[in-house]
């Protein structure tokens, strides 16, 4: 928006005179894990997967499966693995927000609604921000017969939320807004402290400086460079694979 604004004078202007170039948001109709089924299939690659790095140094990863060596890394975890595996005193100026997932699963069809999920309005004031309706969107893998359903929840900086209060709000939300009384038998958590990028006005500065820093056996790539999309981080990741390769 920021560049938008600096290019043609207000954003509004830019929503009529821009180029529509950029494809947006999109999804895989599979789920993303078919990329890889795909890849493993149409290329010699060897993929590791289940395979948590634990550390990088130079070219050499330590992994949940032992050391790996390689002539280059390219980092493509997300922003708060980045900032771990990759230390760096910028990374401190982009801002983050926190987003913890509570995953709900169901033997049978539960859902009263036949859409992907929603999004609450920001008037509700509410921490849950919305569920999607995992089964529903990639129903190959959640079996035919269940359901799966996740809740996103944001929380204020400080307010350091127990996992028992998450659960309780997603259960509250199970009932409120999708309007299901049914219990779950299965229920997951995941917490997400820095988990979203805010991508400020001097973003694309800051990202800019620590990958020109960096060495040169290491890519940087995700959804903290360009933007959120699988679009953005396609586009970068075909960048560098063109200066790299
Ligand atoms: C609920 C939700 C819905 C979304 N819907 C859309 C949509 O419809 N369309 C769209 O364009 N975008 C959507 N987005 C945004 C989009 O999914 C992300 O921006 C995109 O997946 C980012 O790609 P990435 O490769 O940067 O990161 P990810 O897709 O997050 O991939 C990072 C990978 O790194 C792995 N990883 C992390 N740490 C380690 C480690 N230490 N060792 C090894 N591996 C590690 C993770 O397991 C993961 O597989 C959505 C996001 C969310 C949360």
């Amino acid at each position: 928006m920021y560049d938008f604004e600096k290019r043609y004078g207000s954003i509004i202007k830019a929503l009529l005179k821009a180029p529509k170039e950029e494809k947006g948001l999109f999804t895989l109709r599979e789920g993303p894990y078919s990329l890889i089924e795909a890849l493993q299939k149409k290329t010699p690659i060897t993929c590791r997967t289940n395979c948590k790095v634990h550390s990088v140094a130079g070219n050499t990863l330590h992994t949940s499966q032992g050391i790996v060596e390689g002539d280059h890394i390219v980092l493509a975890a997300p922003l708060h693995e980045v900032k771990r595996l990759y230390p760096h005193p910028f990374w401190k100026k982009i801002p983050t927000h926190t987003m913890h997932n509570v995953h709900m699963g169901f033997l049978e069809k539960v859902l009263p609604y036949d859409g992907y999920g929603y999004l609450t309005h920001a008037q509700e004031n509410t921490p849950i921000l919305g569920g999607t309706f995992d089964s529903r969107m990639y129903p190959r893998n959640s079996g035919t017969s269940g359901e799966k359903i996740s809740f996103f929840i944001g929380e204020n900086p400080g307010s350091a939320l127990e996992d028992q209060e998450l659960f309780s709000l997603a259960e509250n939300a199970l009932t409120s807004h999708v309007k299901i009384t049914k219990k779950p038998v299965a229920k997951a958590l995941i917490r997400g402290d820095d988990a979203g990028v805010i991508y400020g006005p001097n973003h694309e500065e800051i990202v800019d400086k620590i990958i020109k820093n960096a060495p040169s056996n290491l890519t940087f790539l995700g959804n903290y460079i360009d933007g959120v999309s699988v679009d953005s981080s396609v586009k970068r990741a075909k960048l560098e694979a063109f200066k790299t390769l």
